[in-house]
């Protein structure tokens, strides 16, 4: 069985990280694929700031009916850091057989060095990296070449597909239409709960 684990904060997810997993899924022929949202510390009088929770629904809104997508709520119910080489030791424990895949978009591998036992992970894992920026991808194998010391490493040749969580909040924030990036039902959960609009309110968002 081949797996693939997808970590983020998902804040809000968005068509980018949906393209990421299906794209993955498909190239790599994984079977299924866990979206893993991770904890993020609150800020408490920042509208960038939702719960676990509803970044948890609006991932089960976006991966509802996907037979390969699947989301799981291991980080956001442990109770210490989810540094992702526990994360991936949680699938090893609960998948014995499987072939695990880790699935990052490439700004997460440009820094992957610095990530915490990185050479650990890739002793576990197959990372695979989908690119998000065009023109990009020279420059990723370049960074994957440097890695593969450590273990394996398999670039996509999925088109990017150009849009950030970071870009979206912004535009809620400035009350401009987003909902093309946005899976509908996750634009309608967004709407109905005011999020991401320190006024609460979304006129462009259906
Ligand atoms: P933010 O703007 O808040 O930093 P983000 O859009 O980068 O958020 P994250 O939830 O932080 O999204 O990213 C989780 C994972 O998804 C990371 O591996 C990231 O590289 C990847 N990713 C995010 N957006 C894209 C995209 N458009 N295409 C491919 N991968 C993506």
């Amino acid at each position: 069985m081949r797996i693939g684990i997808y970590g983020g904060s998902f804040n809000p997810v968005h068509n980018g990280h949906i393209h990421l997993a299906r794209a993955a899924a498909e190239e790599f022929g994984l079977e299924k694929v866990y979206l893993v949202p991770s904890r993020i510390s609150p800020h408490r009088s920042s509208a960038e700031y939702v719960s676990g929770g509803d970044r948890l629904e609006m991932l089960r809104l976006a991966c509802n009916g996907d037979a390969i997508l699947e989301v799981s709520s291991y980080e956001l119910d442990s109770d210490r850091v989810s540094y992702t080489i526990y994360t991936i030791k949680y699938f090893r424990s609960i998948l014995p057989d499987a072939e695990l895949f880790l699935l990052v978009g490439s700004d997460m591998l440009m820094c992957f060095e610095k990530w915490y036992r990185f050479d650990d992970i890739l002793s576990e894992v197959t990372l695979c990296v989908v690119s998000r920026n065009e023109g990009d991808l020279p420059q990723l194998e370049e960074k994957a070449d440097k890695l593969r010391e450590f273990g394996n490493i398999c670039i996509s040749k999925a088109k990017p597909l150009e849009v950030s969580s970071t870009e979206i909040r912004k535009k809620i924030e400035k009350n401009e239409n987003y909902a093309c990036y946005l899976d509908k039902n996750v634009v309608q959960y967004i709407r109905l709960k005011g999020l991401y609009s320190l006024r609460g309110e979304n006129k462009f968002a259906l």
